[in-house]
């Protein structure tokens, strides 16, 4: 039986999922078919990534041929940073199913905590950013607490099961924490052994909020931006040490990031799209990792991250974010 993570809704979540970041449009409806056929049933989606038309249409497939049922499946996605305004929530949710070919999500997160300046989707979308799709961030007024408000209206609605939040810190969830009526399910946050995020993972396990990880396997997600600390680094699946632990247990090294991870108590969401990958990635639950083993990981911790918003922009458009 694949794992699952019970959550505080009440409902479980597979502790294995695959991502559907940069999953090309051109591909994508084959790519979440084939994971499908793979064994995969959590998809973790967003408005920023583009391609939610083309997911729920391997959705549809897989439905239509039989290989799934809807409630068998685990449909994740995520409020984008500029429809934060409490009456922008429900609407932009409906398009979102709409897109996917969907009554409902499973879990709907909110993408980052920074609220920024409604775009119409008629005018650009996914909206990204910028204001004006080139160099302008414009913020919103709102707060977390509006949008978490709307947020867990979509419950009471039936438009998703379940409701977390993503790339917040500590100060942030525990504010929020003393207004929400619904507490959020899970906590999405880059995690890799140069991130660890200890103190952050032991909050959420005390207050229940399921934790997953994001990035498993840390600077690989992010050379294409040329992002200097990511292209200076050794991949961790090409790192030494990394490698002989791989070689004590006959797996790749890519396997013992995520058993790391699963081990730790976190679900993983990798993405590829090679069926291969795929299966191993899905595999890497199947075997376990030594305390010394998880903790001799654990040591390559350097607090580095490298998905934060302040890394894609210039300098003189920090202020937002600081
Ligand atoms: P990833 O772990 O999916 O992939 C990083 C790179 O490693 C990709 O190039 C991938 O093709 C490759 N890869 C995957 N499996 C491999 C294997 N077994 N061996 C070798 N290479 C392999 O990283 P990611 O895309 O950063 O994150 C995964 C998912 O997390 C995303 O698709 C998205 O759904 C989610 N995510 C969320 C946020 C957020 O802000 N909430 C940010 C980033 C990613």
């Amino acid at each position: 039986m694949a794992p699952v993570i019970k959550l505080n809704s009440g409902y479980d979540m597979p502790q294995v999922g695959f991502g559907l970041w940069k999953v090309d449009n051109a591909v994508c409806a084959d790519v979440v078919y084939k994971a499908i056929k793979a064994g995969y049933r959590l998809f973790d989606g967003a408005c920023d990534y583009g391609n939610e038309v083309e997911c729920g249409k391997g959705v549809a497939r897989a439905i239509q041929e039989g290989l799934v049922k809807r409630e068998e499946l685990f449909i994740v996605s995520k409020l984008w940073n500029t429809f934060h305004d409490g009456d922008r929530v429900e609407p932009i949710v409906r398009k979102q199913l709409a897109d996917w070919g969907l009554d409902y999500f499973d879990l709907y997160l909110i993408h980052f905590p920074v609220a920024l300046e409604y775009v119409d989707p008629s005018v650009r979308y996914p909206p990204g950013w910028h204001y004006d799709g080139k160099s302008e961030i414009r913020p919103s007024k709102a707060t977390i607490q509006e949008t978490w408000t709307a947020m867990e209206s979509l419950v009471d609605k039936g438009l998703s099961k379940s409701i977390g939040i993503s790339n917040f810190q500590g100060q942030l969830i525990y504010d929020m924490l003393r207004y929400a009526r619904i507490r959020p399910a899970t906590l999405q946050i880059e995690h890799h052994p140069y991130l660890v995020q200890e103190e952050l993972i032991k909050l959420a396990k005390r207050e229940g909020i399921a934790v997953t990880a994001y990035s498993s396997f840390g600077p690989a997600s992010f050379l294409e931006f040329n992002m200097k600390h990511a292209t200076a680094m050794t991949p961790l699946i090409e790192d030494e040490k990394i490698k002989a632990i791989a070689a004590k247990y006959n797996r790749p090294p890519s396997e013992i990031l995520l058993r790391w991870a699963t081990q730790r108590g976190l679900a993983i969401i990798p993405k590829t799209t090679r069926e291969e990958i795929m299966k191993s990635n899905l595999r890497s639950v199947e075997f376990d990792l030594s305390q010394e083993d998880i903790d001799a990981i654990s040591a390559f911790d350097r607090g580095i991250r490298f998905n934060q918003p302040s890394n894609y922009f210039e300098t003189d458009q920090l202020w937002i974010f600081g």
